[in-house]
């Protein structure tokens, strides 16, 4: 059916056979052994233990890719398999006449996005969402499809246009040592986990050579950075790595410079004895350079993050006089700090431990000594505010050095590496929004894998009904609809500014929102939370500390002290624009709407959601074998919650569920017309047409007609067929 025809012909007699015997043998069932199967919708019955099965023996073979219909299961190898990623097995895919016969790889996937991209009649933008659980091996799939279309994208005809084009790929590849230096962390689940979202375009030209793309540029959009994590790690992880660069691999000036001497203890460095290959500083400052970010600007970054630990280490201790403001324990971290950041000391230190307020008609100035525990979250946040920022500023730069010219490119693939459902045992703000968006993208998914079958199954005349699939609206109804929802209920509370506690709020997320199915029965509960029975699980999220979260205030002071600075990167971090006015204003009363992190994170998830549906898309799903990142290890209960989060078996039954063999009307004449001549047809019926009689070639009669007589063939040759055929070991 909708196979492209490439037309190539299957030949003799005997590769027809072949072709068939494989096909039936498969088809068949039974014979072919678990680890042969390659794709999921063929076991039998599908359910989650058989899917397991396969999986598990296709593990044990060292197979890591498995189709499940439209989508790949990526079993993460957990170690090197250099054979499986080389530039020869990429060419093999792009060279391939039907790559989807070779053996499932994310080079399928690949291969298929860049022909599509190629079609003939209009250029068709396409998308491959990566998704799984922390440590599955997202970002290593979408760094592997990155290297996959910098080598078939890179078609230069001369060599000024090759300089060109290996500038822009080796460019828009160094863009990931940079990001996840950045973005990325060391945590219990994976030692190189991506704290933020990711969805990269990748631009393609097809007008320089009309049937080869070359690679012009991308464009990088990040999503929910985890920036509390520069101001507090748990006991067992780690900051970003960026951190442990620059301490490990600063020069002996660099350190005198940043004010690192070596064995220098810092609060937010936990765990450095820990070494990791991602702690190589050169491989970043390297690719920074090739990013255009030269030496001077990475030393303003580097002093800036050092300035950042010495923050960390300022500690302070009650004054014991409500009136009086907190102590700093050590002079020294304040100093440090403030040069490194360069950044007046003594404003610094009375931003931090002393707040002002805006309140009666003229609008006077109160100053507030903070509590020892205001004062910490005064000194995190700022922390937070200068790496987000930077964070922010660092992809923007990135962008500008990858970003192709709009006229140089015609279409993109877009590749997102984004947070999998996540499910733990305390769950608050930022799981809301991940499993919010899992959500999204399982609807965006089902839509569209739904629409295309029906569509295609419309288009040959098939009759077809479908079973009654579940649609998660009503999840997404619960968590986002409006007038009432979760995130309309905890923007209220932020609105309101009204003081309220956990209770409280799980009360009026509960009373508000009985009606809805999707809200789960909360059982005893120790903590005040709720429940969301997600498509891929409960959730019960914690709203201890909900509302606050969602606020993310930034008190304005800390954001006019940055202003003060004299460094020129925090100068443009934090431009002193009169307007540049922070969000929220300490006594609550700014009148101007509050831009909250789920509305923001809303808004962020619908523009891409706009993007992805204006795409054709693809999915691969990263599978963990086991939590302890050993190879050759399955652990079952842990490969089960998997699937289920991925509603992986919902899938394969939707996959099962169509037609599971689809050949174009030419692919299968030219494979098995051969077996026509083994064995002489039946007389035809004197009463119905002759096949070939009566209806022009090429009219869907006439096809039709000819696939029946094919069909027929094929069942007489089948006995004689099976009896050849040896027995499957
Ligand atoms: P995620 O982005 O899903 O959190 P990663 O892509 O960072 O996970 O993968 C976690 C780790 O698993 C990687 O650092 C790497 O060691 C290993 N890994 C993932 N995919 C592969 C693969 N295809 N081959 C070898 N190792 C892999
Ligand atoms: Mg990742």
């Amino acid at each position: 059916m909708l196979q492209q025809v490439n037309g190539h012909s299957s030949g003799s007699d005997a590769q027809g056979r072949e072709s068939l015997r494989e096909d039936l043998q498969e088809f068949l069932g039974g014979e072919v052994p678990l680890h042969q199967l390659d794709d999921l919708t063929k076991v039998n019955p599908v359910t989650l233990e058989t899917v397991l099965r396969c999986l598990q023996a296709r593990y044990t073979a060292d197979t890591f890719y498995t189709n499940a219909g439209c989508t790949l299961v990526a079993l993460n190898p957990f170690k090197p398999v250099p054979q499986l990623y080389s530039p020869e097995l990429m060419r093999e895919y792009h060279a391939a006449p039907q790559p989807q016969k070779l053996k499932p790889h994310i080079f399928t996937v690949g291969e298929q996005t860049y022909r599509n991209v190629r079609s003939l009649i209009e250029p068709v933008n396409q998308s491959i969402v990566v998704s799984g659980e922390s440590g599955a091996g997202k970002t290593w799939t979408s760094r592997c499809l990155m290297k996959f279309y910098a080598v078939v994208a890179a078609s230069p005809t001369s060599w000024e246009s090759h300089k060109i084009a290996e500038r822009i790929e080796q460019r828009i590849l160094n863009s990931n040592p940079v990001m996840e230096a950045f973005g990325n962390a060391c945590t219990l689940r994976n030692n190189n986990s991506s704290r933020f979202g990711k969805f990269i375009q990748l631009q393609l030209n097809s007008l320089l050579v009309p049937r080869d793309h070359q690679m012009t540029g991308a464009a990088i959009q990040t999503y929910l950075l985890e920036k509390t994590r520069v101001a507090c790690q748990d006991s067992t992880e780690r900051n970003f790595h960026i951190f442990y660069q620059i301490c490990k691999g600063a020069s002996a000036d660099e350190r005198l410079q940043w004010h690192l001497p070596e064995g220098a203890a810092f609060s937010w460095l936990p765990n450095p004895e820990r070494t990791l290959e991602e702690d190589c500083f050169e491989v970043t400052r390297e690719a920074m350079l090739h990013l255009g970010i030269d030496a001077p600007t990475q030393n303003n970054i580097f002093q800036a993050l050092a300035g950042l630990l010495h923050l960390g280490n300022i500690r302070f201790a009650d004054s014991g006089d409500e009136a009086q403001p907190c102590r700093p324990m050590d002079d020294g971290a304040v100093r440090t700090s403030a040069l490194l950041l360069r950044l007046p000391e003594d404003p610094l230190l009375e931003t931090l431990r002393i707040r002002t307020i805006r309140a009666g008609r003229q609008q006077q100035v109160f100053r507030k000594p903070c509590s020892q525990a205001e004062c910490d979250t005064r000194r995190d946040c700022l922390a937070k505010l200068v790496y987000a920022r930077l964070f922010d500023w660092l992809v923007s730069v990135i962008n500008s050095s990858v970003c192709a010219d709009p006229a140089s490119w015609t279409t993109f693939i877009g590749l997102l590496d984004v947070y999998g459902f996540e499910s733990f045992p305390h769950n608050s703000l930022e799981q809301l929004c991940i499993n919010y968006a899992n959500e999204k993208l399982q609807q965006h998914f089902v839509a569209h894998y739904l629409r295309a079958q029906q569509e295609e199954y419309a288009v040959e005349g098939l009759e077809w009904s479908f079973v009654n699939y579940q649609d998660n609206q009503t999840c997404l109804d619960l968590i986002e609809g409006s007038p009432i929802s979760i995130c309309s209920l905890i923007n209220e509370e932020c609105r309101l500014n009204r003081p309220s506690s956990a209770a409280q709020l799980q009360t009026r997320i509960e009373s508000a929102l009985a009606g809805s199915p999707c809200l789960g029965h909360n059982k005893l509960s120790p903590e005040p939370s709720f429940v969301v029975l997600h498509y891929a699980g409960s959730v019960r999220y914690h709203t201890a500390g909900l509302v606050e979260k969602n606020k993310d205030p930034i008190p304005p002071e800390l954001t006019r002290l940055l202003q003060q600075s004299q460094d020129t990167l925090l100068k443009v971090l934090f431009p002193a624009d009169p307007e540049e006015k922070s969000q929220e204003e300490p006594s609550g009363q700014s009148r101007a709407p509050v831009l909250t992190v789920v509305s923001k994170f809303k808004a962020s998830l619908e523009q891409l959601l706009q993007v992805l549906q204006a795409t054709t898309p693809h999915y691969i799903r990263c599978i963990k074998p086991n939590s302890q990142g050993r190879a050759q290890a399955l652990h079952r209960e842990e490969v089960l919650n998997q699937l289920e989060a991925c509603g992986l078996v919902e899938t394969i039954h939707i996959s099962a569920a169509g037609f599971p063999i689809r050949v174009s009307h030419r692919t299968f004449v030219e494979r098995y017309a051969s077996l026509r001549r083994l064995h002489p047809r039946a007389p035809p019926d004197p009463h119905s047409p002759s096949p070939d009689e009566g209806h022009s070639e090429g009219s869907p009669h006439a096809e039709q007609a000819t696939l029946r007589a094919l069909l027929q063939d094929i069942l007489h040759t089948l006995p004689a067929l099976e009896a050849a055929t040896p027995a499957a070991p």
